[in-house]
């Protein structure tokens, strides 16, 4: 059997552990929440589009993602799939593809491909750089089956 001073010296560490879990909880919530958005942007957009069409099957989703947008591609694909159960857009697979940042430099011209978000030109080291690429997110293509095709 506990003493009673035991259950007190128990206490703290109990009331610690709960707080810890809320702080990462919440944690992995802001976390999500930037995937599930763009998650439910191309939802809309893929969805908008195949109801425009005869449509019967999606297969794939094909999007490009720019570095620069900073997306967690399995949070990304993880978010989608929870969308899509039990719409029109079920059973899609979502194929992403990353694009390099390249930037172009206002001094020397020069293009270069930005590594670890470290705008820089490669050529002269100027920071006076516009970003030219990488920083967008595309649907390159929806591969489906429509009606008005051969398949029973
Ligand atoms: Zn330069």
């Amino acid at each position: 059997m506990w003493s009673y001073s035991q259950i007190e010296t128990l206490k703290p560490l109990f009331i610690l552990v709960k707080i810890l879990y809320i702080v990462v909880l919440k944690s992995i919530l802001v976390f999500e929440m930037h995937e599930l958005g763009i998650a439910q942007q191309i939802f809309d957009t893929v969805l908008d589009a195949v109801q425009r069409e005869k449509v019967i099957r999606i297969y794939s989703i094909n999007i490009n993602i720019g570095e620069l947008m900073a997306v967690d591609a399995e949070s990304l694909q993880f978010g989608f799939s929870i969308l899509i159960e039990g719409t029109p857009l079920a059973g899609a697979v979502l194929a992403i593809r990353t694009v390099p940042i390249k930037a172009l430099c206002n001094d020397c011209g020069a293009e270069s491909v930005i590594e670890h978000y470290n705008l820089l030109c490669s050529r002269c080291k100027s920071r006076n750089v516009t970003v030219i690429d990488g920083k967008d997110l595309t649907i390159s293509s929806i591969e489906v089956d429509t009606n008005g095709s051969h398949n029973a």
